[in-house]
Order: C-alpha cells, then structure tokens, then sequence
C-alpha cells in the first residue's frame, strides 16, 4: 500500500508539471507556428437538407505540432485569443481560405459561400476595413463571404463589433451566429442580432432523438429562428435518425459527419468537383 501511495504521488506530480509545461511552451510554439508553416485549414462541406451537391463550405484550421502532433483547435484558439496571437492567425487564416475558394473556382468546384471562424478579439476597430482591403487584393466577391461569430461574443453587447458587422454587411459579407444556444441569451434576443444565419450547436442535435429537452431547445430554435426569416444550419449531425428529426423541425441546412468530414482543400476537389 505504501508503494502504491508513493506511486500515485509521483503520478500525480509528474502529470501536473507535464500540463504546466505544456500550457507555456505551447504559448511559445504559438509564436513560430505561424511562420514556420505548421497551420492548414481543411473544410467541410454544408448541404441543403436532401441535395447530394454541398453549396457552402466551413474553413475549419489545423495545427500540425512538430512534436505534439495534431492539437485541437479548441485548445490553441483559445490560447492565441488570450494572449492576442488570434488577430495574425485569425487573419492568415482568412487569406488562405479565401485563395482556396477561389483555387477551387477554376477546378469546378462551385460553391455559393465560405464560411469562416472569427473570434470576438479580432473584431476591433479595424476589422471591416482590413477584411475589405484583402478581399479586394483577392478579387474576391463579398457576398460569397460568410462570417461565423459565436453567440457569446454576439452577445458581448459592445457597440464597436456590431458597427464592425454592419460595415461587412452593407458590402454583402453573411453572418452567422454560432453555436447558437450555448449562450444562454433568450430566443428574443435573435432579433436584435445583424445576422442572417444561425446554427444550432451539435450539443442539441447529439441527443435530439433523447433528450426531451435537446429537442424541445431545437424546435424552439428552429421556429423562431425561421419566423424571423433566419436560415438555420444545424452541425454535428452523425445520423439519419437526427437528420429526420431536423427535417421534420423544418431546418434548412446540415453539416455533419453524416454528409462529409473535413477536407484537406486537395481532398475537396476529388470529391466534389463537377464533371
Ligand atoms: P465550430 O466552429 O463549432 O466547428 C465545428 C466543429 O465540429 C469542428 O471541430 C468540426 O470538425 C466538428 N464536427 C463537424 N462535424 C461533426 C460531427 O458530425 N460530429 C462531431 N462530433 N463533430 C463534428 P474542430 O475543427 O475541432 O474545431 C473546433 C472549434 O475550434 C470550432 O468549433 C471553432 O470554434 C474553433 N475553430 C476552428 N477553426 C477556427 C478558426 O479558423 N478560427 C477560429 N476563431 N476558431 C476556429
Ligand atoms: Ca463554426
Ligand atoms: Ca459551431
Ligand atoms: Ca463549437
């Protein structure tokens, strides 16, 4: 028994300095990654409900760690908003995006829009214009941008990111507010929100079939949403049975592994380009 205590202390110890060091030098490594090339962004494909062709596409971004591997983004986004590094990756992540829309244009991929992860942080004062200025740079039509900004930083409540959003928005830029119902504004606030897409996060379409409450927040979502004249998308949907649910709620639009995983821009073109 003494062993094993003894054991479990140094287990313990040793795991706790691991995810110390972890967190600082991952900080570190932030720093380089951009510049030594380590980030892709891959995509997944969004449908209207039944259609076998995908219309929109959401850039979603990758760090490949040289000796960590693969790192999930909900681990080192949060890290570049906190110590700001968001801004440069949000924005390189942006232009790489863009440019492969535009990549795919000329190998028949046709797509209506892409859509883009942005963080509350780089919504500051200059936001509109620097996204204006590289969409003209690329030549890229603003109405086939759109924006996905979660819930909770739509709800920040400051003025300077909703003038931020209206200034896209009168150049054709689409909003979306994402993981809608995580936030835990009320359904009444959509209104008052300058977006034209909402989606409903895959917490509620993970147990729509048995969770009472997962799909009663889903209805609500969905008949609110669609008597504002919002278009819903729902994500994370992995199965028929959750698709008929949505179908049947009246939900418009499906991303999901049920339809197709995120893809290298390579892979995209192999699997949806048109003949
Ligand atoms: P998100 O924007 O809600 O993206 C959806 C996440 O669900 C993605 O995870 C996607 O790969 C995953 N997913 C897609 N279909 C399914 C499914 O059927 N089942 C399940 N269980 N998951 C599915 P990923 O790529 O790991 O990204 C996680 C989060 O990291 C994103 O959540 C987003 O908040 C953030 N993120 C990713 N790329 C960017 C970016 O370029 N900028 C910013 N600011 N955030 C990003
Ligand atoms: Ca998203
Ligand atoms: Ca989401
Ligand atoms: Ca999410």
């Amino acid at each position: 028994a003494k062993e094993n205590g003894r054991n479990g202390f140094f287990f313990y110890e040793r795991s706790l300095t691991d995810s110390l060091y972890s967190r600082m030098t991952l900080e570190q490594d932030l720093r380089h990654a951009l510049e030594q090339r380590q980030f892709t962004m891959v995509y997944q494909p969004q449908f209207r409900l039944g259609e076998a062709r995908p219309r929109r596409v959401e850039a979603l971004m990758r760090w490949h760690h040289p000796r960590r591997g693969n790192i999930s983004p909900l681990e080192f986004i949060a890290i570049a908003e906190t110590t700001g590094m968001i801004i440069e990756i949000g924005e390189w992540a942006m232009e790489t995006a863009c440019r492969q829309f535009l990549t795919w244009r000329q190998q028949n991929v046709r797509l209506d829009k892409i859509a883009i992860n942005v963080s509350a942080i780089q919504i500051n004062s200059g936001f509109a214009d620097r996204v204006l200025l590289l969409l003209k740079e690329l030549d890229f039509d603003p109405r086939s941008l759109e924006l996905e900004i979660t819930e909770t930083a739509m709800m920040s409540g400051i003025i300077e990111v909703n003038r931020q959003i209206n200034q896209l928005r009168a150049h054709g830029v689409e909003f979306s507010i994402d993981d809608f119902g995580t936030g835990y504004s009320s359904l009444s606030k959509i209104k008052s929100m300058p977006v034209s897409l909402l989606k409903i996060d895959q917490s509620f379409v993970r147990d729509i079939n048995d969770d009472i409450n997962d799909y009663e927040i889903a209805r609500a979502v969905i008949l609110m949403a669609k008597s504002l004249g919002l278009t819903v998308v729902a994500e994370g949907v992995e199965n028929q049975a959750q698709e008929s649910t949505l179908q049947r709620l009246g939900c418009d639009w499906v991303q999901g592994y049920l339809y197709g995983m995120p893809l290298t821009g390579e892979a995209f073109v192999e699997t949806y380009r048109q003949s």
